[in-house]
């Protein structure tokens, strides 16, 4: 991951609530976005998202607290005079226009830009989303994928301090969505503007932000950079968007071990006594050998119930002594890979082992 760069502005958000009629769409979120952050509100559809997009854009009133751009309380203040521009999924392209004159259209309202600058700041945003050569075309001449860029070079043409995007590939093909992504994170750390990204496609903002916040049921349940919230998922619940979650409910000793299926299992933190959930990612087990005993700590006995080959990786089903199911993935990087019906050791890692809190 890159160096954030600077330029873009702060984004605050104070006890941010929104209701509509008896729904509460936002439950009170805090959370400051800092310059030049890439950051992703992440969550399944109705968790509110994008109507907390849509308080920092200006388009909906918080039923109650603050949104703050660059520390200066925004609340009361329209879209149209907030240092905050949007990206939204339909483009909202002009279709009459050329690709030209849709990025230029917001300049012809921009106080102290002259047309020799607007012109001069169109084709700089035109070449920052690679579009120069077509600029005359209209945007039903253009792919799905270049009609998002005329959108982006649209909103980065009046630079604002903080750019919104609501699912902006989500319209697009998955191929051309992989390839955006890249564009897009590239964008950002070019021009160092702060993005504020809505998605629920979890690879998307896995692989794009600096940090994210996953939202479930208006509230913000895990803020954090990448790794750390899916290798360090605070809850189930993140645990099981975020990919997949080898989830157990186990009892902590005075020692602070537990049982997986029978078996001793320890994580690397020491654990109060007293009953927890805890979880382990399929690539973090490491599957020992095949007599199917298990010696030491942490290690559980198994037996393969299916294998599915998806190229890079193979992804098993284990079945453990008590019936439970253990989830593994493996690299096909050349070494055996056991079969359906062969017992294996499972080997949780102590440093793999999360205890969740919720
Ligand atoms: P999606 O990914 O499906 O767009 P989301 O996470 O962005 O979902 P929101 O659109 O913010 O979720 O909606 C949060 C909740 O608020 C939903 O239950 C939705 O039905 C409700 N809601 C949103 N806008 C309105 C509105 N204008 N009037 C009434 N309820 C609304």
């Amino acid at each position: 991951m890159q160096e954030r760069p600077s330029g873009g502005g702060t984004v605050t958000l104070e006890g941010l609530e929104k209701r509509f009629d008896d729904e509460v769409a936002v439950d009170g979120i805090d959370l400051r976005i800092e310059p030049g952050e890439f950051f992703a509100l992440l969550g399944p559809s109705g968790c509110g998202k994008t109507t907390t997009l849509r308080m920092i854009g200006g388009f909906e009133r918080p039923t109650s607290g603050r949104v703050l751009i660059d520390d200066q309380d925004v609340s009361t203040i329209p879209p149209e005079k907030r240092p905050v521009n949007t990206v939204f999924q339909s483009y909202a392209l002009f279709p009459h226009m050329s690709v030209a004159d849709n990025v230029g259209f917001g300049l012809r309202f921009a106080k102290g830009v002259g047309k020799g600058e607007a012109r001069r700041r169109v084709d700089e945003a035109l070449e920052l989303v690679r579009l120069t050569r077509l600029a005359h075309r209209r945007p039903s001449q253009l792919s799905g994928g270049q009609q998002q860029r005329v959108a982006l070079a649209r909103a980065l043409v009046l630079r604002p301090r903080v750019l919104l995007l609501d699912e902006p590939l989500g319209a697009l093909d998955a191929k051309l969505r992989k390839e955006l992504r890249a564009e897009l994170t590239s964008l950002q750390r070019t021009v160092g503007i702060t993005f504020v990204f809505v998605t629920h496609d979890q690879e998307e903002a896995l692989s794009m932000s600096h940090r994210l916040a996953v939202m479930h049921n208006g509230q913000m349940v895990q803020c954090g950079r990448p790794r750390e919230v899916y290798e360090s998922p605070a809850t189930a619940f993140v645990a099981e968007f975020l990919g997949v979650a080898n989830l157990f409910d186990v009892e902590f000793d005075q020692s602070g071990t537990c049982t997986v299926a029978g078996h001793p299992v320890r994580p690397g933190a020491g654990q109060p006594a007293g009953m927890a959930r805890i979880v382990v990612r399929p690539e973090r087990v490491q599957l020992l050998n095949g007599t199917g005993s298990a010696s030491g700590d942490n290690a559980v006995p198994g037996v393969v119930r299916e294998r599915v080959y998806v190229g890079a990786l193979s992804q098993l089903d284990i079945t453990l002594p008590d019936g439970g199911n253990l989830q593994v993935v493996m690299a096909n990087d050349g070494r055996p890979v056991p079969a359906p019906g062969e017992p294996v050791t499972a080997s949780l890692p102590a440093d793999a082992i999360r205890v969740l809190t919720g």
